[in-house]
């Protein structure tokens, strides 16, 4: 039986526009619904605990602090890397974006702040983090999870896994 409110096991299809300082930032118009599962901490804690009992059909304005969303700016995120360790095709300027890959393997998201002599100062934080959030959801469609979704903790939907 599927259930008619957001729950743990549901897998939610869901519109949203994501607004920082006025801005959107990012947002599901003009494409598929977002699918995910609820209550496997797949999206961000404020704006989940918000979704919880919604029906389908409804919208919601969502603000989540930035503690509840991708944390505060955190000083610790702040590197030094010498000039040398980076490729020299890069254009090596503050407010420059780029995607590393961390330890193990994953993706990390660094601008850089600032030069530094030899070295560049690379903000590591989430590139939202220390904002506050502005979501604009919309519920358009619950179905039960299957077995293998509960059981890998996010939604299998057309966008691979
Ligand atoms: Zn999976």
């Amino acid at each position: 039986m599927t259930a008619t409110k957001v729950t743990d096991g549901q897998v939610v299809s869901m519109e949203y526009t994501l607004r920082v300082d006025g801005k959107v930032v990012d947002s599901s118009e003009g494409g598929d619904p977002l699918e995910y599962l609820y209550g496997a901490a797949n999206i961000i804690p404020g704006l989940e605990r918000e979704m919880d009992g919604m029906s389908v059909g409804e919208s919601k304005t969502v603000i989540v602090s930035a503690a509840d969303g991708y944390g505060e700016s955190d000083e610790e995120a702040f590197i030094e890397v010498p000039r040398g360790e980076f490729p020299a095709d890069i254009p090596l300027k503050p407010g420059l974006e780029m995607e590393l890959t961390g330890p193990e393997g994953q993706p990390m998201y660094a601008r850089v702040e600032s030069m530094e002599g030899e070295n560049v100062v690379l903000n590591m934080n989430h590139p939202l983090a220390g904002k506050e959030l502005h979501f604009d959801v919309k519920v358009v469609g619950l179905r039960d999870a299957t077995e293998e979704e509960m059981d890998h903790g996010h939604a299998h939907g057309g966008h691979g896994h």
